[in-house]
């Protein structure tokens, strides 16, 4: 039986993951999306506002399961594993594709029980790569109760992006810029080659999803240059970070999480104040700018987040036609984005619903 052709709506790190991976399968797949990656030095801020794969960092951060039963946790822990293995090989046969391995640096305030119990053994069990717990004396302060460190990744989003679309495109794949209303409107494009059987709909935050919301992120983009991604979980909630932003993208100072916060504009006083955290954190940040924080722009962006974790479900229509949803994946797109696309071939595979 002929392989049945695929529309992925959405041109973010999840529909372009998707799409690439199902071209690999032998799909014909065609990507329909209001925005695609653009030259982060020429895109409108506000028109792409909602695009949130442009604005994100982008780090791999683990998140450890609680235990076993932690359904979801041990799911999207998985994920990140498989994202990481694939990242690791596109990293090495592909060096223009923006991902850069580094060590990643983790300092907590008020460590969680997941956290607690990130002993050496239950990292190698979890399948931390380098893992090393900090002894007291390698703490910033002592408002830092854990710290340790492991080998993950950061990429350049848009150079990242831009590599996923190119290489769709030169393996067959059509991309076509339209702004839908539903998911189902896909089913009667004119520009598919074939009426679409199969719908993915990879586009952040679905289509009148009731349990989907935003989660607005300022961070600040500095020339500081840091060779390592560090994140301090404040006791109050609150986070600091730097992610570099290797092939010429700066250096990611952040940020807030704001759920349900509209405003499109930066603050220059949260500016302020998550430059001066970090460099509180990790002083060398301030070195390498000759004493000072050296900004080139400042960074808006919504988290297209879901109450109850990521949309991922198969939709039978019943007449051979068959929608697969795959968003909501708030602050973690990247990190999970191969997980996401190798369950979604599973779905389609098998014919079971998962979450
Ligand atoms: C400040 C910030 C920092 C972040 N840092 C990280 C990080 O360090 N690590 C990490 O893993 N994640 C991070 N994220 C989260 C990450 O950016 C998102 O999880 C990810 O980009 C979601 O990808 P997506 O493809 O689902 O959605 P999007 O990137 O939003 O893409 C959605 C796609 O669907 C299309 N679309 C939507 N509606 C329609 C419509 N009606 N018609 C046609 N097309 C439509 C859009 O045009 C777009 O192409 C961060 C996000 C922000 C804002």
């Amino acid at each position: 039986m002929s392989k049945p052709n695929i529309a992925v709506i959405g041109a973010g790190v999840i529909g372009l993951s998707v799409a690439v991976r199902l071209q690999a399968e032998g799909h014909h797949v065609t990507i329909i999306a209001k925005d695609f990656p653009s030259p982060f030095e020429t895109v409108d801020s506000r028109a792409a506002i909602n695009y949130a794969s442009q604005w994100a960092g982008a780090h791999n951060r683990f998140w450890p399961p609680r235990d076993d039963n932690d359904t979801l946790a041990v799911r999207d822990h998985a994920m990140s594993l498989t994202t990481f293995d694939r990242m690791d090989d596109i990293a090495r046969r592909h060096p223009e594709a923006g991902i850069t391995f580094m060590k990643g640096v983790e300092y907590l305030e008020d460590p969680a029980p997941e956290y607690r119990n990130l002993s050496t053994d239950r990292a190698a069990q979890l399948g931390y790569r380098d893992f090393r717990l900090y002894r007291p004396d390698e703490l910033p302060d002592d408002r830092v109760k854990l710290g340790f460190e492991y080998r993950t990744w950061c990429v350049n989003p848009m150079v990242y992006c831009s590599y996923l679309l190119r290489r769709f495109v030169r393996s067959g794949g059509k991309a076509v810029r339209r702004e839908l209303l539903h998911e189902r409107e896909v089913f009667t494009i004119p520009e598919l080659v074939e009426p679409a059987r199969v719908v993915l709909n990879c586009s952040g935050c679905g289509f009148g999803d009731p349990n989907s919301f935003i989660t607005r992120g300022q961070t600040c983009v500095v020339a500081n240059e840091c060779s390592e991604t560090v994140t301090r979980q404040k006791a109050d909630g609150s986070w600091t970070f730097v992610i570099p932003r290797n092939f010429d993208g700066g250096t990611i100072i952040g940020g807030t999480k704001e759920p349900d916060n509209w405003e499109s504009e930066p603050s220059p006083a949260v500016r302020t104040r998550l430059l001066d955290a970090f460099a509180a954190t990790y002083p060398p940040i301030l070195r390498a700018g000759g004493g000072k924080m050296h900004v080139l722009r400042d960074i808006v962006g919504r988290r297209p987040t879901r109450k109850g974790g990521m949309r991922l479900e198969k939709e039978d229509l019943g007449d051979g036609r068959l929608i697969i949803h795959a968003y909501g994946l708030g602050g973690r797109g990247y990190e999970l984005s191969w997980g996401v696309a190798e369950a979604v071939v599973d779905l389609l595979s098998s014919g079971r619903a998962r979450l």
